[in-house]
């Protein structure tokens, strides 16, 4: 058998699954795709027109309107990729305190998770591809050929987030950093549509005691074990 073409990693937030995705990615010469991206798009569209984001009927229109672009990064920031909403690089703009809050509400919507998710799966099935996000194996690819599950612990990630975020120069506050990831876990895992949850066929790793190196050598391993 082949190599893997379609490679889903699923997992709760800051748990290194965007670091694995590109570095996957870029060993493999696959394109990389972080679906996250696109419903922090979506929040940060609904932030800009004043819309209420409990506002269901609002949003999902808005879903099926707003243009979301992301493709390979085009400028050397230190962006993954590049996001656009209607025609402006919105890359950074989708990771403030803001969107963050608020991206687990509008992403439970029906009509939000169908546009999304018909838009991924165009782009999944035309490419190789490492797709990560949190109902990837479930709902998006559920035939994918290699399904990653990328686990941590609530505290492991913070600190790590955390971390990131005192590297950039930026002030942060570790028990908040904490209290929002425990929040988007909360939302994200026992929302209706789609999810966050272990598939059976997905190979689990749990990254608490393992390095981004000793990570991205495990998944290799599942790559060319396939
Ligand atoms: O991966 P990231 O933390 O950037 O994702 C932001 C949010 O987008 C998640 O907390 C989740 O609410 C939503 N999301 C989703 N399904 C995906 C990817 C992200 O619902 N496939």
């Amino acid at each position: 058998m082949g190599l893997p073409t379609t490679i889903a990693i699923d997992g709760p937030a800051a748990s290194g699954k965007s670091t694995l995705g590109v570095l996957l990615a870029q060993a493999l010469g696959y394109l990389y795709f972080d679906t996250g991206v696109m419903y922090r798009a979506l929040t940060l569209a609904a932030l800009q027109r004043g819309l209420n984001v409990h506002d269901e009927a609002a949003i999902g229109a808005l879903a099926e309107t707003v243009h979301i672009d992301v493709g390979p990064p085009s400028v050397e920031d230190g962006r993954d990729c590049d996001v656009f909403l209607d025609g402006q690089d919105v890359t950074w703009e989708i990771r403030s305190d803001a969107v963050n809050s608020f991206v687990s509400d509008v992403s439970v919507y029906a009509a939000v998770r169908k546009a999304m998710t018909d838009q991924q799966r165009r782009i999944a099935y035309a490419n190789k591809v490492v797709v990560v996000g949190r109902d990837i194996g479930s709902v998006v690819i559920p035939d994918a050929d290699l399904k990653i599950y990328l686990d941590a612990s609530a505290e492991v990630r913070a600190q790590r987030r955390y971390q990131e975020m005192i590297n950039r120069g930026e002030a942060a506050d570790y028990e908040a950093v904490l209290r929002s990831l425990k929040n988007r876990d909360q939302i994200d895992s026992t929302r209706e549509i789609a999810p966050l949850k272990v598939v059976e066929d997905a190979v689990v790793i749990n990254s608490d005691d393992l390095g981004i190196e000793e990570v991205l050598e495990k998944a290799k391993e599942l790559v060319y074990r396939v």
